[in-house]
C-alpha cells in the first residue's frame, strides 16, 4: 500500500470500520487549499480495488482542482457499500463523524451512487460537506462545463457547432442525462447507451435520442464519444473501436493508463482531458462552500474552455497527446515553485 500512495505522491490515506462501514479517505495534495472530492458508494469486489479507486480519484481531484484555478487540494472518499440490508442515513451520519476526524483536511460531496440526501445526513455530524441540500447537486454544474468542453473540442477539431454534432453519451446518470438535454436543445443529434432501460427510454423519448446497447457506444459513428459512466472505459480493446473524432465526457479516469491516451493521439483522435472538462462539479462545490452564488459559479466555469483551448493548442503545436500537456501544466502549479493560488 505505501508503494501504491509513493507512485500516485498521495500525502495520506485514512480508514474506517464501524457498524456496517467500510470507508476510505485518499488526500493527494493540498498545497492549494483542503482537499475538496466526492464520496462514492459503489458494491466494490474487494477492499483492494476500493483502495486503488480512492487514491487514483485523489490524485485527478488535485490535478483538476489546480487546473480549475479553485482554492483546494485533492482528495475522494469510498464507502464499500455493504450487502444485503442497511441503514442508509446511519451509514453516512457515521461516515460524516469519520470525515469530522481529519479536522477540515478533507471536505467532501457527491459523487456516483451517492445523493443531496446523503450529503445531508452527513452534515448532521459534520460541517465539511458540499452538495448537500443548503448548496445543491453539482451534477447540472459537471454537465454544463462538459457540454462546453464538447462545443470548443468540435470547433476546434472539427470546425463545427453543437447544432452540426452527432453525440454518443455511455451513461445517463446525473452528469450524463442533464447532457445529453442541453445537447438536445442545442441541436445535436444524440446516440445513448445505459444498462438502466427506464434511463435510455427517457432520452428517446424527450431528447430524440438513438439508443443502443452497452456494448455498441464506442463503435457509434458520431463525431463525439461522452463517457459519462465510470472510468477505465478507454483501453486497448474499446480504442480501436471508435469510429468518432472526439472523446469528451464526464467519467473520472477514463484513460485506463497514459498509453491510452497515447494511442488516442495516434488516431487523430483528439481527447478532452476528463478532469479539465469535468471541473464544473468542483468549481460548483468549491464557489457555493465559501458562499459565492450560481453567476460565480458559471462565470468561474466558462475560464475552463479557455484552460481546454490553451491545451489543444499546445498539444497540436508541439505534436503530444493532449493528456499530457494536461498534466505537464497541472504539476506546474502542485509541484512548481508559483502556485496559481
Ligand atoms: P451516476 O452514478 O449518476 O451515473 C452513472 C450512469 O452510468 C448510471 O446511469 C449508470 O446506470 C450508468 N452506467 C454504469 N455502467 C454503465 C455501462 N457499462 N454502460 C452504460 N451506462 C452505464 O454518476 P454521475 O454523478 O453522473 O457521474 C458519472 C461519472 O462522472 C463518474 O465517473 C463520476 O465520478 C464523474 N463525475 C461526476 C461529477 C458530478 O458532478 N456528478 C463531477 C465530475 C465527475
Amino acid at each position: 500500500m505505501f508503494a501504491q500512495m509513493k507512485a500516485a505522491a498521495l500525502s495520506e490515506l485514512h480508514f474506517c470500520e464501524h457498524g456496517d462501514l467500510h470507508a476510505v479517505i485518499a488526500i493527494h495534495n493540498t498545497r492549494l487549499g483542503p482537499a475538496l472530492g466526492g464520496c462514492r458508494i459503489l458494491p466494490y469486489q474487494s477492499e483492494a480495488a476500493a483502495i486503488a479507486d480512492a487514491i487514483k480519484l485523489a490524485k485527478g481531484m488535485s490535478y483538476k482542482a489546480a487546473l480549475a484555478g479553485v482554492p483546494q487540494g485533492g482528495g475522494k472518499a469510498v464507502i464499500m457499500e455493504p450487502e444485503g440490508d442497511y441503514d442508509r442515513e446511519t451509514l453516512f451520519r457515521e461516515f460524516g463523524r469519520f470525515v469530522n476526524s481529519l479536522g477540515g483536511r478533507y471536505i467532501t460531496a457527491m459523487d456516483s451512487g451517492t445523493e443531496v440526501e446523503d450529503m445531508d445526513a452527513i452534515r448532521l455530524t459534520s460541517p465539511y460537506v458540499s452538495s448537500s441540500s443548503n448548496i445543491g447537486d453539482p451534477s447540472p454544474s459537471t454537465a454544463m462545463g462538459v457540454a462546453l468542453g464538447i462545443s470548443i473540442a468540435a470547433q476546434f477539431q472539427l470546425h463545427k457547432s453543437l447544432d452540426q454534432l452527432s453525440v454518443a453519451i455511455q451513461g445517463l446518470g446525473h452528469v450524463g442525462m442533464d447532457l445529453a438535454k442541453r445537447l438536445h436543445l442545442a441541436g445535436a443529434r444524440l446516440v445513448v447507451s445505459d444498462i438502466d432501460s427506464d434511463k435510455t427510454d427517457f432520452a428517446r423519448q424527450y431528447f430524440k435520442a438513438c439508443v443502443v446497447d452497452v456494448d455498441d457506444i464506442f463503435h457509434a459513428d458520431v463525431d463525439v464519444l461522452a463517457p459519462c459512466g465510470l472510468g477505465g472505459v478507454l483501453n486497448q480493446h474499446s480504442i480501436p473501436r471508435l469510429q468518432c473524432a472526439i472523446v469528451a465526457g464526464c467519467a473520472n479516469n477514463q484513460l485506463m493508463n497514459e498509453a491510452a491516451g497515447d494511442a488516442l493521439a495516434d488516431e487523430g483522435i483528439l481527447y478532452a482531458p476528463d478532469y479539465v472538462i469535468n471541473s464544473g462539479g468542483l468549481i460548483y462545490c468549491s464557489t457555493r462552500y465559501h458562499g459565492g452564488n450560481q453567476a460565480q459559479v458559471d462565470s468561474n466555469i466558462q475560464r475552463l474552455g479557455q484552460t481546454l483551448l490553451h491545451i489543444f493548442s499546445e498539444a497540436r503545436q508541439h505534436k503530444v497527446a493532449s493528456h499530457r500537456v494536461a498534466n505537464n501544466l497541472a504539476e506546474r502549479i502542485l509541484y512548481g515553485e508559483q502556485p496559481h493560488a
